[in-house]
C-alpha cells in the first residue's frame, strides 16, 4: 500500500489521481490533500476518504473546514503546503500544483526523504539544478507524470543511458496549430482554451497554444533524464497518439502510444516499474485512426520553443525569470488584459533584459521569480494605462 500526499487535489491532474486511487484501493491511499480555493471539492474528498491532514489556499477557508471537521488538522497557504510535503507517514508526494508555487513543496518533500510524482513541470524548469542536487544528496526519486516524460521513462527501459542517442518529444501544436502568425493577433481566450486532443487545466492549455509548454518539457526532460539539449528533439504530431519516443545508438526507435488519457501516466508514475490494470482507459484502435501525421516544428511560428532551448542552456536565474514572466502573461491573457502574441513579447523580453546570475538556493530562485513577474506586470500595467 502506497500512501500519497496529493497537492492540487481539485485540479485536472488532482482529480484524475483520485480516480486512480479509487480504482486501486488495495494499492493506494490518500494521507493528505491540498486544494486552493475549491472548498466544495475538498468537502467531497472528505466525504469519501478518511483524512486527518489537509491544506487550503486561504486561512479563512481553513477556519471554515476546522469548524466543520474538528478531528482534522487544517493548514493553509505556502507554509501549509510545506507541512503536508514534509509530514510523516507517507510514501510519495503527488505534486499537481500549477506554476512556481510547486517548487518549494517539491524541495520540502525531497529534503524530508520523500519520492515525488511530478506533474508540476515548473519545479524542474525553474529549479532543475537544485532539484538534481537534492535528488543525489537525499537518494530520492522523481517520477514524471507529464505524458511525454512518462512515455520517455517507459521507452528508456529498452536500453541503458549510454545507449540513448536522442529523446523525441512529440507536440500537438495546441489550439492554434492551423493558424499562421498573422492570424494569431486577434484570437480569443475561448479559442485558445479549446485544445484539439487533451482536456487540461486553463494555464497549461494556453501554454500549449504558445508552445511554452513544449519548451518547458524540453527543459524538464534535460533534468529528468540527464540528457544534453542537443539530444532532445521536438516533433510535431497531430493526433497525440505517440506520447514520445527514444532513439538508441543503433537508430532503433522505441515509442509509447495510447489514447490521450492522463490517468495512464499518473498511474504509471505510482506503480512503476510494475503495471496495474486501468479498465476505465479507452483502448487504442490504430485501425480506426488509420493515419498519424508528423512534421518538424517551426521555431519562427513558435518563438517560445526556441527561447526555452536557449534559456535552458544558459541556466542560472534565467529559466526562473522566463517561467515567472510566462505565468503573469498567461494569466493576463486569460483575463483579457493582453493579446495572445503579447505573451511571447513579454516572456522573450523578460529573459533578454535580465542580467544573468547563478541560482543555487531556493532564495535565489524566489528573487528570480520576482524579477520575471515584476517585468511582466510593468508591461501589462503600461499597456492598460495606454488604453
Ligand atoms: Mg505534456
Amino acid at each position: 500500500m502506497k500512501r500519497l500526499v496529493l497537492l492540487g487535489a481539485s485540479g485536472s491532474i488532482g482529480k484524475q489521481t483520485i480516480d486512480v486511487v479509487r480504482a486501486h484501493p488495495q494499492d493506494y491511499c490518500l494521507r493528505a490533500v491540498s486544494v486552493g480555493r475549491n472548498i466544495a471539492a475538498l468537502r467531497e474528498i472528505l466525504q469519501e476518504f478518511t483524512l486527518d491532514l489537509v491544506c487550503v489556499g486561504r486561512e479563512e477557508d481553513a477556519a471554515e473546514i476546522r469548524a466543520a471537521y474538528p478531528g482534522i488538522t487544517v493548514c493553509s497557504g505556502d507554509e501549509g503546503l510545506k507541512v503536508l510535503a514534509s509530514c510523516d507517514g507517507y510514501d510519495v508526494l503527488v505534486n499537481a500544483l500549477v506554476g512556481f508555487a510547486g517548487l518549494a513543496p517539491t524541495v520540502a518533500a525531497m529534503e524530508s526523504g520523500h519520492d515525488v510524482a511530478l506533474a508540476n513541470k515548473e519545479t524542474l524548469v525553474v529549479g532543475g539544478e537544485l532539484i538534481d542536487k537534492l535528488k543525489k544528496e537525499k537518494g530520492v526519486r522523481i517520477y514524471p507524470i507529464d505524458s511525454e516524460h512518462s512515455a520517455i521513462d517507459q521507452c528508456l527501459r529498452c536500453g541503458s543511458h549510454a545507449e540513448v542517442s536522442r529523446l523525441i518529444i512529440t507536440a500537438s501544436g495546441g489550439s492554434f496549430r492551423n493558424r499562421t502568425r498573422e492570424e494569431l493577433k486577434d484570437v480569443t481566450v475561448e479559442e485558445a482554451l479549446a485544445h484539439p486532443n487533451w482536456s487540461m487545466g486553463a494555464k497549461i492549455t494556453i501554454d500549449s497554444a504558445t508552445m511554452m509548454n513544449k519548451g518547458f518539457e524540453v527543459i524538464e526532460a534535460h533534468w529528468l533524464f540527464d540528457m544534453p539539449y542537443e539530444k532532445i528533439d521536438v516533433l510535431m504530431h497531430d493526433e497525440s497518439v505517440i506520447h514520445s519516443m527514444v532513439e538508441f545508438t543503433d537508430h532503433a526507435v522505441i515509442a509509447q502510444l495510447g489514447v490521450p488519457d492522463m490517468r495512464i501516466p499518473i498511474q504509471y508514475a505510482l506503480s512503476q516499474p510494475a503495471r496495474l490494470p486501468l479498465d476505465e482507459a479507452e483502448r487504442l484502435d490504430l485501425a480506426k485512426i488509420g493515419t498519424l501525421h508528423f512534421h518538424a516544428p517551426d521555431t519562427e511560428r513558435y518563438p517560445l520553443l526556441a527561447l526555452a532551448y536557449e534559456t535552458g542552456r544558459r541556466g542560472g536565474i534565467l529559466p526562473a525569470v522566463m517561467n515567472a514572466a510566462n505565468e503573469e502573461a498567461n494569466l493576463a491573457f486569460r483575463n483579457h488584459k493582453i493579446g495572445f502574441t503579447e505573451i511571447e513579447d513579454i516572456v522573450i523580453n523578460a529573459v533578454y533584459l535580465t542580467e544573468q546570475k547563478p541560482a543555487e538556493t531556493l532564495e535565489d530562485l524566489r528573487e528570480a521569480d520576482h524579477l520575471g513577474r515584476e517585468y511582466a506586470r510593468k508591461y501589462i500595467e503600461s499597456r492598460e494605462s495606454a488604453e
